[in-house]
């Protein structure tokens, strides 16, 4: 039998990090994968939305920039060409993967792993690579194991939504999709805020039905009022405290869609029906039957080290309870890694940033204001409104802010959240600011350079004990 230091089931974020940090220690290492290398995050998730996302922003930049004196006649969308470049850069970078894959000696088993015991797998190949004189199953040793094998999409339990055109982001992002004229989004979640900017930009009708009293209801309340205030600007409808009766087949579009909202039985009718009311961890044939780790709910239960209730064998990513993202699943590879090594861990698990590449961007990290409230903090806040700096004006960003959340006593950065343009690339500065236990006055003490979007946290700490310099456009904006 083929035995291995550690076998990682799933090549996601979390999954081949993990593999790749284990081989760099000295592991010898294998990865067990069912589908295509790179997992949701690469194939049907992050990777193809940011990449359709950099299309669409451009094309929202071209329709505004006659303003500035350039305009753009016969703008054209070429959707076919658009979906061909996203599988053009996936799978760039799923070829570095696998380069990075064979240049630490991790060996890929393109199989479905069935976890026999705590130090046994059985990979069973059911589309067959290996010549017809190969087994179809075979079996694998290792003296630590690691579940990397994440979420799939939940389908709710609403009559109509198994019928054709009603789909998940599966369906949208991975091969060609299709580009629907009028797209109904069931979950006002992040993926279905990105699906609808991605779509209202393209120029089809975008409708959504959220069943809570707010888009984006994880989000700060000001956050997601801001955007649900643009997206409504862009023509999309949002239905919210919106509950889905039925879907049927019918109408102009193909799909009639009844749902209650404020006691009223409304219909709409669409020629697609995106389902996104968020994702559930995938464990389905994972185990033999004789291996039950300890479940928490329908998630893998973890110590703080991503070790099961069975010594030796781990779990990370959106499989276990917590944040669903590439990024913390990355993280917790790594750490559940250097555990298995022997290690301390080297990264700070604690503080994640969240982001939505929506127009302008939405990130965050730390507590909001309220959340440091209920913990017992006394805060104090800095907020710096975006249109008094000078790029977003200069490139005709969009209203927006950054707030900075403090503890009133020791001044320390707790949380932030940010609304504008890079959002995604700025809010990484803030989480080391709270890793590392800075202040607000640490905040204000380094020279960022000028224009630049980063210049409003300088605004945003000096508000604090309101010495902004440009106080001005915060007063009057
Ligand atoms: P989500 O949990 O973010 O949102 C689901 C939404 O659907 C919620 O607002 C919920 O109230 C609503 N909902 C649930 N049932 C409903 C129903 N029957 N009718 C109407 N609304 C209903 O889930 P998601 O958007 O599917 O995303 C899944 C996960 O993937 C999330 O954890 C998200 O953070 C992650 N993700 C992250 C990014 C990013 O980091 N940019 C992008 C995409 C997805």
């Amino acid at each position: 039998m083929e035995s291995y230091d550690l076998i990682v089931i799933g090549s996601g974020p979390g999954g081949y990090v993990a593999a790749i940090k284990a081989a760099k220690l000295g592991k010898r290492t294998a990865v067990i994968e069912k589908g295509k290398i790179g997992g949701t995050c690469l194939n049907r998730g992050c990777i193809p939305t940011k990449t359709l996302m950099h299309s669409t922003h451009f094309l929202a930049e071209a329709r505004n920039m006659e303003k500035t004196g350039i305009a753009f006649t016969d703008l054209s969308i070429d959707y076919s060409r658009l979906m061909g470049r996203k599988d053009e850069v996936v799978d760039k970078i799923r070829n570095g993967i696998e380069s990075l894959f064979k240049a630490n000696g991790i060996k890929v088993y393109n199989g479905t792993a069935t976890i026999t015991s705590h130090s046994t797998v059985r990979v069973k190949f059911q589309n067959k690579t290996v010549p017809q004189s190969e087994p179809d199953a075979i079996d694998l040793e290792a003296k630590n194991i690691l579940i990397a094998t994440g979420s799939v999409p939940v389908i709710p339990k609403i009559e109509g939504a198994n019928l054709e055109n009603v789909i998940t982001s599966d369906e949208l992002l991975d091969g060609e999709g299709r580009l629907y004229d009028k797209l109904l989004i069931i979950g006002g979640g992040v993926i279905g805020i990105e699906m609808a900017t991605i779509y209202n930009e393209l120029g089809c009708e975008v409708e959504i039905i959220e069943a809570l009293d707010r888009i984006l209801p994880g989000m700060d309340k000001e956050i997601s009022q801001s955007i649900a205030m643009g997206l409504k600007k862009k023509g999309i409808k949002i239905h919210t405290g919106a509950k889905v009766v039925k879907i049927s087949e019918g109408g102009l579009g193909g799909l009639i869609c009844e749902y209650i909202e404020k006691d009223n039985i409304k219909s709409t009718e669409a020629e697609g029906i995106l389902l996104s009311v968020g994702r559930r961890s995938y464990t389905e044939g994972l185990f033999s039957e004789d291996v039950t780790p300890e479940m928490d709910g329908a998630h893998i239960k973890v110590n703080a080290d991503f070790e099961t209730s069975i010594p030796g064998l781990y779990a990370i990513g959106d499989v276990i309870r917590g944040k669903q993202l590439a990024h913390a699943a990355s993280s917790q590879g790594i750490a559940a890694v250097e555990r298995i090594c022997g290690l301390n861990p080297s990264i700070d698990l604690d503080v994640i940033p969240s982001c939505i590449y929506t127009i302008p961007e939405v990130a965050s990290v730390g507590m909001s204001e309220t959340e440091a409230k209920d913990l017992g903090y006394e805060v104090k806040i800095g907020k710096y409104p975006m249109l008094g700096n000078s790029k977003t004006l200069l490139s005709m960003g969009e209203r927006g802010f950054i707030k900075l959340v403090c503890d009133a006593d020791t001044g320390r950065l707790l949380g932030a959240q940010l609304l504008c343009d890079r959002a995604t690339d700025i809010v990484g500065e803030l989480a080391l600011a709270i890793s590392k236990k800075l202040t607000y006055k640490d905040l204000e003490s380094i020279i960022r350079p000028h224009p630049t979007y980063e210049e409003a946290i300088t605004e945003a700490a000096g508000d604090i004990d309101n010495m902004a310099v440009h106080v001005m456009p915060r007063r009057t904006l």
